[in-house]
């Protein structure tokens, strides 16, 4: 089986002594040196758990219930005490009282049983509880047959949370089935991380707002779209500075103001060496340039660094590489920013149902869909057009595989597959 490629070392590569030069750097160098710049924000409100959803929990949730609060009948039936009935034959009980969910209970007469339903309270002296489908009743007496033994159909007290122990740990994303945990010891706020402040901009003198005409030489803006619904992803607050013009000094000016406002600054195009692209120099005269160029197709202009104090990525132009380069590098980064615990997307294995025989020395994250076999195996196949480009491969695919520097794949290998799920929940 091949090895889980995706991100073979990120977390423990000691990248941040990486020289920040010319030549390529490694995905996994360039991503453990970006998280070492990753401070998490200090701020943090308290939400209502309704407006929670998709925020990182700031601190740990320690229940002061137990929950149940009592122990409480797991089913409609019969609540009795298990010494009262025959051990080989049919024992007939007086039913003496009724208790419904949301109810209290009477201690329990001896030799008879209640009538309880789910959710109720286990009135005292009762050790079980029969099922309504499992008696016959006859008058105001209900006819129980062996065997039952003490605890059956019983949920105890404490049994799904007791108190004292932490329901929800820090740095987690909070999903719908959190909040209900919160809700349910009857917590109704959370404390979370503040959203971060990512101002945005794409250069191009070529790019055009998809609400009007195009005129001869233009292109429409995508990676703007792209790049905001990622952020909305994300929970993040975006401060869009909109087309910027393929020129110093305007690059100079946004840079700036985006600097000031922002908690992170993320840009595309412009990142290369042809005359054209001036953000690259700009963060090198107005901050540091502190990594650029990876060993990744698409993506491989990716620049990273600080404006004044602020963080910066500058993402290349080409759309595909837009999507890639956010997702494995910009994400994790914003994640760490947020407080999360967890940054890497989870990656597995599948099945290569296609050959890639030329070796590359830079890691390619082929846009890839899955399938599932008539015997239940999951395979992937790949777009055919796996250029930079070409926006309709992830729009198409489910995912990416990634295929290691120096690799070569040949139909039915294991190779890793990271799902947009998992970039894009
Ligand atoms: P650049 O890195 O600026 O040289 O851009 C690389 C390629 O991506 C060029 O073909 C650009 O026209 C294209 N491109 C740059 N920005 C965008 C954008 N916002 N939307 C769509 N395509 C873009
Ligand atoms: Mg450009």
């Amino acid at each position: 089986m091949t090895k889980d490629t995706c991100y073979a070392n990120a977390q423990g590569s000691n990248a941040a002594q990486a020289n920040p030069a010319q030549k390529l750097m490694s995905v996994d160098d360039a991503l453990a040196f970006i998280l070492s710049k990753a401070a998490p924000l200090t701020d943090i409100e308290d939400l209502e758990i309704s407006r929670a959803l998709g925020r990182v929990l700031a601190r740990p949730q320690i229940s002061t219930l137990n929950v149940p609060p009592a122990d409480n009948s797991a089913m409609d039936g019969y609540a009795l005490a298990s010494d009262d009935l025959s051990a080989d034959s049919d024992t007939r009980l007086r039913i003496s009282q009724r208790i419904a969910a949301g109810q209290t209970s009477q201690a329990l007469t001896p030799g008879t049983a209640a009538r309880i339903f789910t959710g109720a309270p286990i009135p005292p002296g009762a050790d079980c509880v029969v099922m309504q489908e499992h008696c016959r009743v006859e008058g105001d007496a209900v006819i129980i047959s062996p065997p039952l033994h003490a605890g059956q159909n019983i949920r105890a007290r404490g049994e799904d949370i007791k108190s004292g122990v932490t329901i929800l740990d820090a740095g987690i994303k909070l999903r719908p089935q959190d909040l209900g945990l919160a809700a349910s010891i009857g917590v109704a706020q959370l404390p979370v991380y503040r959203p971060l402040r990512v101002a945005i901009f794409c250069t191009g003198d070529e790019l055009t707002e998809p609400n009007t005409p195009l005129a001869p030489g233009k292109i429409y803006n995508a990676n703007r779209y792209t790049l905001t619904s990622l952020l909305h992803t994300l929970h993040c607050e975006i401060i869009d500075f909109g087309i910027v013009p393929d020129n110093l000094a305007a690059t100079r000016t946004v840079l700036a103001a985006a600097a000031q406002q922002s908690d992170l600054i993320i840009t595309s195009g412009g990142v290369s060496v042809g005359d054209e692209d001036h953000v690259k120099a700009t963060v090198e005269a107005l901050g540091r340039l502190e990594m650029w160029r990876i060993a990744m197709k698409p993506g491989k202009p990716l620049a990273f660094g600080h404006v004044d104090k602020t963080p910066f990525f500058g993402l290349p132009g080409n759309p595909v590489s837009v999507f890639a380069t956010f997702c494995l590098f910009a994400r994790p980064f914003i994640l760490r920013c947020q407080g999360m615990v967890k940054t890497l997307p989870q990656s597995f294995l599948v099945r290569a149902d296609f050959d890639w025989l030329q070796k590359g020395n830079r890691r390619e994250y082929l846009r890839a869909r899955l399938y599932t076999d008539a015997a239940g195996i999951t395979g992937a196949v790949i777009y055919p057009n796996q250029g930079s480009a070409a926006l309709t491969s992830i729009s198409w695919a489910h995912g990416l595989v990634c295929i290691a520097e120096d690799a070569t794949v040949q139909r039915g290998q294991m190779v890793s597959f990271i799902p947009f799920n998992e970039l894009l929940a």
